[in-house]
C-alpha cells in the first residue's frame, strides 16, 4: 500500500469500515510511514471533536463514503418534485396530501 491509498482509506478506517486484508495492509503502512501515521491521528483527532450527534448530521457529516452524497440529492431531488408538483397544481405544498 501506497501512501495515497491509505489516505484515500484512512475514513474508512475511522469509520472501521475496513475489513480483514486492507485493514491489515493499511496498519502495516502505518507502523512503517510516521507521515501517514501523524495524519490518521490528526484525522481521528479531528474526527472525534467534529463528531456531531443524530441522524441528520450522521448523513451530512463528511465522510469518504459517497452514499451520503446520493442520499442528500436523494432528498433535494424529492424535494424539487414536490416543488413542481405543488406549482403544478397551483396548491401549497401542505395541501397536495
Ligand atoms: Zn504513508
Amino acid at each position: 500500500m501506497n501512501c495515497n491509498e491509505c489516505r484515500y482509506l484512512m475514513f474508512d478506517l475511522i469509520d472501521e469500515k475496513l475489513s480483514g486484508p486492507v485493514k491489515r495492509e493499511m496498519e502495516e503502512h502505518l507502523e512503517q510511514c510516521g507521515a501517514c501515521a501523524d495524519r490518521l491521528v490528526k484525522m481521528k483527532n479531528r474526527h472525534e471533536e467534529e463528531k456531531p450527534t443524530g441522524l441528520f448530521w450522521y448523513l451530512l457529516a463528511p465522510s469518504g463514503g459517497f452514499k451520503r452524497f446520493f442520499f442528500i440529492g436523494a432528498i433535494f431531488t424529492f424535494i424539487l418534485v414536490l416543488a413542481l408538483i405543488s406549482v403544478q397544481l397551483k396548491k401549497p405544498l401542505f395541501q397536495i396530501f
